[in-house]
């Protein structure tokens, strides 16, 4: 049994390098899950940080439910097998796989029960008594394996297992592995850059980039529904187009145009367009995605000019391009001697595999999304979807900024969380379900809500039956449920988000106004309508602005917008929040009862930089009297 959980796990590092940020996920007994991105998104810290070999900077990493971040890595029960499998030159293969329990003291008979029964799983039990200069590098890997399999290890981890290894051994030992995992039945983490490892050997993939997942889902998921442009085109070869494309209305039919001249248009069937994330798309520039593989030539009538023409064997991949656009348009199909390079062919895009998505935030708008965006309207106690309006969880509440009542918002929540059957601690809404579309690992099921345009998604699992054109009850947990403003900056913290409100010694004359609060001793033009006195003292949470050194403050002096920049209170900050481009930093501010909580750019980490100070304009704060 190994299940391996990290809830909002960051890392940062040294000079506030963001690595890791909110790293959120739940790795099941037995799961082979593969982390895939480009260098440098993370990876290997996140990997590293399982097994204890990176601190963790803020989060719960637990394994089979206990809490393991500050326990040693040889006390985690996992094991690691790095890209270099240095194994030892001098010492026999069975040496080097017995020598780390040797170290652990293992009784004699259990090392050799151990070493031999790994050797059987690796098919090396001839080559224990070789030494590794007499082994191919397959069969070094294998050692190294076999290295990490005697210590019969809970979890294992795998960093780039295969990278020094060339093409065709790669290829070899990627099902090796994977047998591997099928035999040994433990959980395996596995981190590489290569997106065909990662389709081929997980369970499921976690995609990452700059420091965040961007999909969990299995490799079949991942590739018919990517979430976002960048899933779409890390994933698949050659990888999928994407061409700028203008959304309209012909009657009742959604188009999309590729060009100005019109004779590149495409028609929407009708389960396409009802799942166009929201109508504003109408007569808006999107990026419309076709793989190469859903591209057919002589069946349509978009003309394309053949650029070139590339023969492998069983498949012909061609270069194409369209009128008056600047993107190639490629195209895969069986092999075809017939088309030849600088012809001009008539092409058809099957419009049950085009996707689609936002120009700026690369974010899927047609079919299964990340989040369903749902919007809504929040009042203290209520929330309204469209024509529903209901209680709202007080515990849910008090988790939201300010900014997220009396305003225009959005409920976001991942399809996969909406559930028909009842779950504690859920919202509960009323919804029509309208139409389904079947994928291969699930059902894509629409509905709509009373009062609002449009569909919303959910997964239901295959074997389930559908009730299509019946109002149900669909249960939203809590815990998975976000609230957005319209810029996309998430409104709901982790932590209780209390007001930021302390005492204040308030001295009011013809010259100025002067204001004694949280240690600091601000200063203002005179308003002579407030009367000296005590008074309560409410801090907005996203008016301050945070200098977090001697600089900042300099440029503050500078800067015309602080009329005062010696107006700065100092806070210490305990923890902090993603909200997407902002940051909420959990502070404890001189006198007041409860912590405060601001929202500041996300620059720079509080992890780092717990200590800083806030800029406090005029209008940062209201005065009550007391
Ligand atoms: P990946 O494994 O996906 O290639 P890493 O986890 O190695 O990515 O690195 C993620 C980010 O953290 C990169 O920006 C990298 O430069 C940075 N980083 C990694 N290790 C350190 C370190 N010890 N100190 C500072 N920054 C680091």
């Amino acid at each position: 049994m190994a299940d391996v959980t990290l809830k909002h796990v960051y890392k940062v590092y040294e000079g506030s390098v963001r690595a890791v940020n909110d790293f959120d996920l739940d790795i099941k007994d037995k799961e082979f899950i593969v982390f895939v991105g480009p260098s440098g998104c993370g990876k290997s810290t996140t990997l590293r940080m399982i097994a204890g070999l990176e601190e963790i900077t803020a989060g719960q990493l637990y394994i089979d439910g206990e809490l393991m971040n500050e326990v040693e890595p040889k006390n985690r029960d996992i094991a690691m097998v790095f890209q270099s499998y240095a194994l030892y030159p001098h010492m026999t293969v069975y040496d080097n796989m017995a020598f780390g329990l040797k170290l652990r003291h293992t009784p004699k008979e259990e090392i050799d029960r151990r070493v031999k029964a790994a050797a059987e799983i690796l098919e090396i039990s001839e080559l224990l008594t070789r030494k590794p200069k007499a082994l191919s590098g397959g069969q070094r890997q294998r050692v190294a394996l076999g290295r990490t399999i005697v210590r019969e290890p809970k979890v294992f981890l795998l960093d780039e297992p295969l990278s020094n290894l060339d093409a065709k051994l790669r290829v070899a030992m990627r099902s090796e592995i994977t047998k591997l995992h099928e035999k040994l039945e433990t959980t395996f983490i596995y981190v590489t850059h290569d997106q065909t490892e990662a389709m081929t050997m997980g369970n499921r993939i976690v995609v990452m980039k700059d420091g965040f997942i961007q999909q969990v889902d299995t490799p079949i998921t991942l590739f018919e529904d990517p979430s976002n442009l960048f899933v779409a085109t890390f994933l698949g070869s050659p990888q999928m187009n994407i061409i700028e494309a203008e959304l309209f209305m012909d009657g009742k039919t959604l188009k999309a145009k590729l060009n100005d001249l019109n004779n590149l248009v495409v028609e929407f069937p009708e389960i396409k367009a009802k799942q166009l994330a929201n109508q504003r798309y109408i007569g808006q520039k999107v990026l419309l995605g076709i793989r190469p593989e859903h591209v057919k030539p002589q069946e349509g009538d978009l003309p394309v000019f053949v650029d070139v023409v590339e023969h492998l064997g069983d498949e012909s991949i061609l270069y194409t391009k369209m009128e008056n656009r600047k993107e190639q348009l490629i195209i895969k199909m069986p092999f075809n001697s017939r088309i030849k390079a600088n012809e001009n062919i008539k092409v058809a895009f099957d419009m049950m595999h085009v996707y689609l998505f936002d120009h700026e935030s690369h974010k899927a708008i047609m079919g299964i999304p990340h989040e369903d965006e749902i919007p809504v309207c929040i009042n203290k106690g209520c929330l309204k979807v469209g024509a529903q309006e209901l209680a709202l969880d007080q515990e849910y509440e008090a988790h939201l900024l300010d900014e997220a009542f009396n305003n225009e918002v959005i409920l976001g929540i991942k399809p996969d969380y909406i559930s028909q059957e009842e779950i504690p601690n859920s919202l509960k809404l009323r919804a029509k379900l309208e139409f389904v579309e079947q994928k291969t690992d699930y059902q894509a099921v629409y509905f709509s809500l009373k009062g609002i345009n449009g569909y919303f998604a959910m997964k239901v699992a295959n074997e389930k039956e559908v009730k299509l054109g019946k109002e149900v009850e669909l249960y939203l947990p809590y815990q998975r449920i976000n609230v957005y403003n319209q810029e996309h900056i998430k409104l709901n913290s982790r932590e209780i988000v209390y007001p930021n409100r302390g005492r204040a010694i308030v001295k009011s004359d013809e010259t100025k106004l002067t204001i004694e609060v949280a240690g600091a001793k601000l200063t203002y033009p005179a308003e002579p309508e407030i009367e000296s006195g005590e008074y309560e003292l409410i801090f907005k949470q996203d008016k301050l602005l945070p200098l977090y050194n001697k600089k900042m403050f300099k440029q503050g002096l500078e800067n015309p917008e602080m009329d005062n920049p010696h107006n700065k209170i100092k806070v210490s900050a305990y923890d902090e929040d993603v909200l997407g481009s902002k940051l909420l930093a959990y502070v404890e501010v001189k006198g007041f009862e409860n912590y405060a909580s601001f929202v500041i750019d996300n620059k720079f980490s509080v992890y780092k930089n717990p200590k800083f100070e806030l800029y406090v304009p005029r209008d940062a704060f209201e005065l009550k009297s007391l």
